[in-house]
């Protein structure tokens, strides 16, 4: 009996063992395939922007073209190289992040100023789409300890694709909600939201609803998940919540506050105590 017993545990050990090896053999087959669609998607998003440039170019060599097409050209060069520069960088960062690199330069400073310094860069850009920018920040002040240039990155990525992902005339609001012992911040838009099997998953490297080869908007799919890792480096954590599709976005950034006052602020207190 007692051998039979034994065979019976090893037999489920087996079963067991030989389903954990599947399901990680699935996962890895799954990421080979993710870091392959990766791949066509990064030749694609590098190639998009040549055929403009050159097409600029070729305007650019006629002697004596007429100073209008001349301001064209340049545009889009201008234009296609900040595209590119930027796609870069997500490059350079996704490596740094994926190898634990990027160190963050901690300091204590306003919420309301890292919001103001990502609002103010995609300004443009929502203005471009028609799009109403509306912010809802406390007038008192926030303080996080944060790297500010990091956090505002992790907001940026965030209102670049509310405004991707929002056809024209939309709206885009960003709100401060207090809370205890913490802050969110809200950055919701009216535009063609995530189904609900893929909220979770859009923070994840590479993972794209819809992918750039098949649709009018590019981008690499890790825009997001660098956003994730850096809202996570500061203590903070993200969710995505959507109606549905055609219903909107949101995503929500809980960060944990400073007792500290900013610096920026302590000195302007100063100055105001003195005047
Ligand atoms: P991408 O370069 O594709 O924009 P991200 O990592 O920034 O990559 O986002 C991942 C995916 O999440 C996008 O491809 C898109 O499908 C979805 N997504 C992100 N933000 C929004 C949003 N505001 N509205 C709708 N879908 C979004």
């Amino acid at each position: 009996a007692r051998l039979s017993d034994l065979n019976q545990t090893l037999d489920r050990r087996v079963t067991e063992r030989t389903a954990e090896l599947q399901a990680s053999e699935m996962r890895l087959l799954e990421a080979n395939r993710r870091k392959d669609e990766f791949l066509a998607t990064l030749a694609h998003e590098l190639r998009n922007p040549l055929a403009p440039v050159r097409n600029a170019i070729e305007v650019l060599k006629i002697k004596g073209a007429d100073p209008k097409s001349v301001t064209w050209a340049t545009t889009v060069v201008d234009r296609q190289v900040v595209a590119l520069s930027r796609l870069i960088d997500d490059l350079m960062d996704l490596s740094r992040v994926s190898q634990g690199r990027i160190e963050l330069k901690r300091e204590i400073v306003s919420l309301n100023d890292v919001l103001s310094d990502a609002i103010e860069s995609v300004r443009p850009l929502a203005a471009a789409a028609r799009h109403e920018l509306v912010t809802l920040l406390p007038d008192r002040t926030v303080a996080v300890d944060a790297d500010r240039t990091r956090l505002a990155q992790a907001f940026v990525n965030l209102l670049n694709n509310a405004v991707k992902y929002t056809d024209p005339g939309g709206r885009i609001e960003v709100a401060v909600l207090l809370e205890k012992g913490g802050v969110v911040v809200s950055v919701r838009d009216t535009g063609i939201g995530i189904p609900p099997d893929h909220l979770e998953r859009v923070f994840e490297m590479f993972s794209q609803v819809e992918s750039a080869l098949s649709r009018s908007r590019g981008g690499l799919g890790i825009g997001l998940a660098l956003t994730e890792r850096l809202v996570r480096m500061h203590g903070g954590s993200i969710k995505a919540q959507s109606e549905g599709l055609g219903r909107g976005s949101r995503f929500l950034v809980q960060l944990p506050l400073s007792q500290e006052v900013p610096h920026s602020e302590e000195a302007e207190q100063v100055l105001s105590r003195n005047g």
